[in-house]
């Protein structure tokens, strides 16, 4: 059994602790989160006083763990479609190359607080590491093919793939609106409407995806043609991307959107008419490597959405550190709150997860690890702030 005491505990689900006490036992479960003030004699048990807010674990809502070995390989700033151009041509490598970064990533996450993650998978080359992880991972087994005509193979390819992950956390998903033809999208929402089939598909990435959508315009075409791919079958929707595949999604499953980097205010309505369980994930950091604009996440807030964070992959990340997510959210928009970034950033994902019965949230019973986040100003983050993992 252990106690921490704070200048804040932020347990989540309720109000801030000022000089707040919380006690594990040994195996990481919160038995008693303790408000002095509300005590009638003052707390003499021993605890380990800290500088600063102790919070959940964080919930890494977005990552691709096999795509860690391009760290420092892609190019930035150099769009959407050159990104994944270039992803192709560089993620082929050795495998221990890849086991191993994947390994590191892994063990960064943990040190970084991270207990959970949303990973997109198209391969199996992560099982390994994933079994033996101290992190729970549910695992995206991601489905591209634009292709009409590939939709049935794509699918069964998928399914094999799952196989291969169970009993792992783990689902199929769409990719992206670009890279998933509309018979694909009903393969795989006929598919959602039987079971459990979490889905996380990248949504409006770069203008030019509403783009192609609206008018088949832009540097998707590009894309395509580089893939040599004949898509005259494709027809101009006259609206944006996510307006005109929402209606492709399962109703019955939790939907994230990640990204969400062109997105505007009308999307964001046609969403709420729409009979889907949209969750929206950001990853700012790698919408600054890869395009170097980020979403208006300001008008997501007080939607009644569910909002998480992800930090993408080290294809498109320095680090894999959720605390360093929320830094460049506050940065650009500063009314966005500590609190509220770490709410985020823990139960949200848990939420989204489904793990929110045992993680997300410090709560007697549950087994959420807890964060130490430090170096703050008053209670604003800053280039200085440090997360360190308590338990
Ligand atoms: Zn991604």
């Amino acid at each position: 059994m252990k106690s921490f005491k704070a200048d804040y505990v932020y347990p989540v689900c309720a109000d801030p602790i000022k000089n707040g006490i919380v006690t594990v036992d040994d195996f990481g479960k919160i038995i008693a989160v303790i408000d002095p003030a509300t005590l009638p004699e003052p707390y003499n048990a021993p605890v380990e006083q800290l500088s600063g807010i102790i919070c959940p674990g964080f919930v890494n809502a977005h990552c691709h763990l096999e795509l860690s070995h391009l760290k420092e390989k892609v190019k930035e700033r150099t769009g959407l479609v050159n990104f994944i151009i270039d992803i192709q041509k560089t993620r082929g490598a050795d495998a221990a190359e890849v086991l191993d970064a994947a390994y590191k990533a892994d063990s960064d996450m943990y040190e970084n607080g991270i207990i959970a993650v949303g990973d997109i998978s198209n391969t199996n080359s992560t099982i390994g590491i994933k079994t033996a992880s101290k992190l729970y991972y549910h695992s995206f087994i991601e489905t591209f093919g634009f292709l009409p005509g590939r939709a049935t193979e794509v699918f069964e390819n998928a399914l094999h793939l799952l196989n291969e992950f169970k009993p792992l956390p783990s689902s199929i998903t769409p990719h992206a609106p670009y890279s998933v033809s509309k018979e694909l999208f009903k393969l795989i929402s006929k598919y959602s409407d039987t079971g459990h089939n979490l889905l996380s598909m990248h949504n409006q990435e770069c203008e030019d995806e509403n783009k192609f959508y609206r008018y088949k315009l832009g540097s998707f075409n590009d894309l395509y043609a580089h893939f040599g791919m004949d898509i005259t079958f494709f027809k101009p929707q006259a609206r944006n991307s996510l307006q005109s595949i929402l209606p492709l999604l399962s109703s019955k499953q939790e939907i994230l959107l990640v990204h969400n980097t062109c997105t505007n205010l009308k999307d964001i309505y046609f969403v709420k008419r729409f009979d889907r369980k949209i969750h929206f994930c950001f990853c700012p950091n790698a919408n600054l490597h890869i395009e170097g604009i980020l979403p208006k996440i300001e008008l997501f807030i007080g939607q009644g959405y569910n909002i998480t964070l992800g930090t993408d992959s080290l294809a498109s990340n320095s680090k894999l550190c959720i605390l360093s997510e929320m830094r460049t959210i506050q940065a650009k928009f500063p009314a966005i709150s500590t609190q509220q970034l770490i709410q985020w950033g823990t139960l949200n994902g848990a939420n989204f997860l489904g793990i929110d019965d045992e993680r997300g949230s410090i709560e007697i019973g549950k087994t959420p690890g807890l964060n130490l986040i430090s170096g703050l100003d008053g209670l604003k983050i800053t280039p200085e702030t440090k997360v360190k993992k308590l338990i």
